[in-house]
């Protein structure tokens, strides 16, 4: 990997890039991955490049709905493998939700490289794999179609880090529930799943298996009461107005006379 001063300000970003690049080489990443990650970059400029309070609350959720689950599945992409694969790993070993690669744009040996990746962090069963993803989601076009019937066709809950409108929609209609960790509060995922994690997937996930963790002394009763008192749209107007103030006191820390009218 380039060597990345740790005093560099932008380290954290800079590393997160070369581990996308590194994807990029050896078969996991498809360069469009690099262009999503630079959107995802622009909305955690945005954002502040910290976990704001807005997605802790979704990270709880998310941790009481993994683990009231009975048929949870965590769906695995180029971008997920390269950034956090030790931690969907943690999470599966945690929850129980087994391991899907699910690809937009699907080859044999991009399935293989993403299980292997996944493997080499001790995950057993790969699902998702070549004549595995032998079902298909109705009604959706792309590659992102063809799922496992042991995984993403049979699951009550799907994780899916990272994801695009469609299937986002394509799998509500399905009638599961949807959990999603996107930086862009207003893409199509962020808006149609029931959880979004509105954070970098890098900063999500460690926190996201802690939390699961600590979870897992509660009962059920307060796991439940955990995911009522949840409310998504909420979660989402509170990024945004984030993002807001946020740009109005910057604004104001320049001079602009207009800042104070937000
Ligand atoms: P949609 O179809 O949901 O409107 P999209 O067309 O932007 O969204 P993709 O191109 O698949 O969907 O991009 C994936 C999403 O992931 C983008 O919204 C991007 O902001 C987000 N993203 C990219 N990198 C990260 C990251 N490291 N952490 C969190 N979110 C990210």
């Amino acid at each position: 990997m380039f060597m990345i001063p740790p005093t560099h300000p932008r380290y954290r970003s800079l590393v997160e890039r070369e581990r996308l690049v590194e994807g990029f080489e050896s078969g996991l990443v498809v360069p469009q991955g690099l262009i999503a990650h630079g959107r995802g970059e622009a909305f955690d400029y945005l954002i502040g490049e910290e976990t704001q309070e807005f997605a802790v609350r979704a990270i709880e959720a998310a941790s009481a709905a993994l683990l009231l689950a009975e048929r949870p599945v965590i769906s695995v992409n180029g971008n997920v493998a390269a950034l956090v694969p030790e931690h969907v790993v943690a999470l599966s070993r945690e929850t129980g939700a087994k391991l899907e690669v699910n690809l937009f744009y699907r080859s044999r040996e991009r399935e293989e490289a993403i299980a292997a990746a996944l493997r080499r962090w001790g995950a057993e069963d790969v699902l998702g794999v070549g004549e595995d993803a032998s079902a298909q989601i109705p009604e959706l076009q792309s590659e992102r179609r063809r799922v496992s019937p042991r995984g993403i066709l049979v699951a009550d809950v799907v994780f899916v880090p990272l994801e695009d409108g469609d299937r986002t929609e394509a799998l509500r209609r399905m009638g599961k529930m949807v959990i999603t960790v996107d930086l862009n509060p207003l893409s199509r995922t962020a808006r149609t799943a029931d959880i979004t994690i509105i954070d970098n997937v890098t900063r999500a996930l460690p926190l996201l298996v802690d939390m699961v963790r600590r979870h897992k002394s509660l009962g059920r009763d307060s796991l439940r009461s955990i995911l009522q008192g949840y409310d998504n749209g909420r979660v989402i107007g509170e990024a945004l107005d984030h993002i807001c103030k946020r740009l109005r006191d910057i604004s104001l820390s320049f001079g602009s006379p207009n800042a104070h009218r937000g």
